[in-house]
């Protein structure tokens, strides 16, 4: 029986159950080992596609490594991006100051590198020591005549969310400083698509292919000449709310654009966006060439995806996943795939998430909100899945307990956007639950419903059996 901190409880929400609302977007719990990363980690993931800047960050080198080139976000062209540069920090510069090895680091990367522009990322000491990254940034600017600018993600600002912020608020710097001349009347801005495995691509050759321009892909395969114009996009499609929402409203006050919230994993949620454009456009050509796409797309696929239905059907899955349109558009991309959600959690979602998160799935469904290992391990067993979804930090808990994993997050090396993308995610859930493996590896959650699917939230200094047992899956 693995139990959960008594000051977690009201982020935990059993659908059918529990009848107060789940309790969310705020700081992790202390003591809770959240599976959220740094407010410097959700900046440096999201401006991290831009490939032709440079992207420095000022600290130690731990920081730098701990995201170096972690993600699949291709790039067309330049590979700047995939560098990891770093003003590696030591005990001298914690105590003088850090803000001429910061001069010298930019001048030498510029000048080797000539990027379009630089992103200097502040970390965790910096904040703390108080180097004047801006006034650097302004210094170095003028003297190499390119954009230097200064992200304010110190590692303890806030949650990985107050990071997205920071990264948006850099990013919009760039947005107005560029020639519009020639974006037509149907044109887009896709933000929150970080080309993972080259899905921007598949995505932008839809909009192509239904007649609509796509100016910026906001940060997949981002350029820094594209940041600067995408303010002469007439739409912005938001798909990582999460991430991207502080940017589009930028741009909807400063330029009038208006956004949409959409997703571009699923059939269903594909279609839609595409349909969403189409509409807003109001192009009656626009519109037939989407339906066309549409249907042939979904005509292509459809009948692969029955046959993983009959293959998947009454499978259990959990997730937990970043943002909340990802777990939206998962739960419905399961029961395609005639599976049930029995876990479904965030990282950052808000209550409106967590409400359409409740509306969509089935009674008994758990929904969590920041979780940690031992949460997730212990509804795991207790509900015993066949298949968890998740990113590079659930990867091990699905391993250790013997439960299919089926990488959902950015270090994915498969395209799972898009129509065809519905098709590789089916073919990669089939071929890990029912893998042969499994008749070799014994179900830790069989043997432990056996014994107490004990459903109680208690404090664990009540139930020292139940520290134990937490340790050893720990
Ligand atoms: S910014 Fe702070 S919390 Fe983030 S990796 Fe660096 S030291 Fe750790």
């Amino acid at each position: 029986m693995i139990q959960v901190l008594e000051q977690r409880r009201a982020q935990i929400h059993r659908k059918g159950e529990t009848a107060t609302p789940l309790r969310c977007d705020r700081r992790s719990v202390a003591g809770s080992v959240t599976q959220r990363a740094c407010a410097f980690c959700g900046s440096r993931v999201v401006l991290y596609p831009i490939a032709d800047a440079l992207h420095l960050v000022h600290g130690p080198i731990g920081c730098a490594a701990y995201n170096w080139d972690i993600r699949g976000a291709l790039s067309s062209g330049p590979q700047l991006h995939r560098n990891s540069f770093s003003t590696d920090l030591q005990e001298m510069e914690v105590i003088y100051g850090g803000e001429r090895k910061l001069k010298q680091a930019l001048e030498e990367l510029i000048d080797r590198y000539r990027p379009k522009a630089a992103f200097v990322y502040s970390t965790c000491i910096v904040g703390v020591i108080g180097d004047d990254v801006e006034a650097v940034c302004r210094q170095v600017a003028r003297a190499k005549g390119i954009d230097v600018i200064p992200v304010a993600s110190e590692g303890f600002r806030g949650t990985k969310k107050t990071g997205y912020q920071a990264a948006c608020e850099a990013a919009f710097k760039l947005v107005g400083t560029g020639d519009t001349t020639g974006i037509g009347a149907c044109s887009v801005n896709i933000l929150g698509d970080f080309n993972i495995a080259g899905e921007s691509w598949i995505i932008r050759r839809y909009f192509e292919e239904a007649g609509m321009e796509v100016v910026a892909t906001i940060t997949g395969d981002g350029r820094v000449d594209d940041l600067r114009r995408c303010h002469g996009a007439r739409l912005n499609l938001v798909q990582c709310s999460g991430s991207m929402t502080h940017l589009a409203k930028l741009l909807e006050t400063a330029h009038g654009i208006p956004m949409r919230r959409v997703s571009f994993f699923g059939l269903e949620d594909t279609a839609a966006a595409l349909y969403e454009a189409a509409n807003f456009f109001n192009d009656s050509a626009v519109l037939e060439r989407t339906r066309d796409l549409v249907g042939r797309e979904v005509g292509r696929v459809y009948p692969a995806l029955k046959k993983y239905r009959e293959a998947l059907a009454g499978k259990r899955a959990a997730l937990y996943v970043g943002g909340a349109f990802k777990a939206f558009s998962l739960v419905k991309a399961l029961k395609l795939l005639g599976m049930t959600t029995v876990l479904a959690g965030t990282q950052t979602g808000s209550p409106e998430d967590y409400e359409l998160l409740r509306e969509i799935c089935d009674d008994g469904t758990v929904i969590v909100d920041d979780s940690n290992p031992v949460e997730l391990a212990k509804f795991i067993l207790e509900l015993d899945v066949d298949l968890f979804i998740g990113g590079v930090k659930e990867r091990p808990i699905a391993y250790k307990l013997g439960v299919g994993f089926c990488d959902h997050n950015h270090e994915r090396k498969i395209p799972l956007a898009g129509f065809e993308g519905m098709l590789h995610f089916a073919r990669e859930v089939h071929a890990t639950v029912l893998s042969p493996v499994w008749q070799f590896v014994p179900r830790r959650s069989r043997r432990s419903s056996a014994s107490t699917p004990s459903r109680e939230i208690i404090s664990p200094s009540k139930n020292p059996a139940a520290v134990e047992e937490r340790k050893g899956l720990a």
